[in-house]
């Protein structure tokens, strides 16, 4: 593959285990990073912050910077959102992962943030990417809407070119004809990238299907293909959410899948 090299398996046999204060990315445990896709509020953050340790989330996900297609959609609360996720991870002392959107708020995002999430929207924002890399911080690099395995390999080359192998890479859905879903979910971009590189893989079928109710199953479909993580939106009350309310589990919802994803992990040799 042009360019990959840093990152190929080729250059490294053995996987790439990323650490995140100490939760590990790319063992055997599946790693669940939920929470809503935006900081709202202080109340709803920090609500969801305690639904998502008690239903055993690893990771706290939650958006202060959010990449909407309409610019009068809402934005994020920005730095005071990211001083939110900082009070959730004193409360629960879960790590948190946020998105960073631009070059200029990437010491902002750093100072608040154990993981560096690099949008879609970005994958190819080279300066971003290149920035990002060197904040000695875990970055987790989305998948762009239409990049190919080769494209988003060398987005991580970018990254790792600056000095850290700490990378998970995200496949999050692509564009295709369909349009049922909001994104047709790569299955096989798992083992298939994960032959080619020794990063961490995880998924996220919340973006990926845009609907809720096909969450649960995707989900399973990627810890059956290998993924080593899943990223899911979970918001308390998803009827009333101001992003992403119709791809967002209710905790009910993500207590139910937490608990049908433990047999199939064991099945894998996995735990949860
Ligand atoms: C997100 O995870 O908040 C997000 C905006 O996802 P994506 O970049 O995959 O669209
Ligand atoms: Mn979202």
């Amino acid at each position: 593959m042009d360019g990959v090299n840093l990152v190929s398996r080729k250059y490294k046999e053995e996987n790439t285990i990323v650490n995140v204060n100490g939760v590990l990315i790319g063992t055997d445990k599946l790693v669940i990073m939920a929470g809503p896709c935006a900081v709202e509020s202080r109340e709803q953050l920090l609500d969801s912050a305690h639904i998502m340790k008690e239903l055993g989330a690893d990771i706290m996900r939650g958006g202060a910077f959010k990449p909407r297609t309409s610019p009068y959609s809402f934005q994020g609360l920005a730095e005071a959102g990211l001083k939110i996720l900082a009070e959730a991870r004193e409360l629960t002392g879960m790590p948190i992962v946020t998105e960073v959107m631009d070059t200029k708020d990437l010491d902002l995002v750093s100072y608040y943030s154990d993981i560096l999430q690099i949008g879609s929207r970005n994958m190819q924002n080279f300066a971003l990417l290149r920035e990002a890399g060197k904040r000695g911080k875990p970055v987790l690099l989305k998948r762009g809407l239409a990049a190919t395995l080769e494209e988003w390999l060398n987005a991580a080359e970018y990254i790792v070119s600056e000095g850290t192998d700490q990378v998970i890479l995200c496949e999050r859905g692509i564009r295709t004809f369909e349009t049922y879903t909001r994104n047709t979910l790569d299955l096989s971009a798992v083992p298939a990238i994960k032959a080619l590189t020794h990063l961490p893989v995880i998924v996220d079928p919340s973006h990926a299907t845009g609907r809720w109710e096909l969450v649960n199953p995707l989900a399973k479909g990627a810890l059956a293909v290998g993924a080593d993580g899943l990223l899911i939106e979970v918001h308390p009350n998803p009827d009333k959410a101001l992003c992403d309310g119709q791809q967002s589990l209710s905790p009910a919802n993500f207590h139910k899948l937490m608990q049908e994803l433990k047999p199939l992990a064991s099945a894998m040799g996995k735990i949860i």
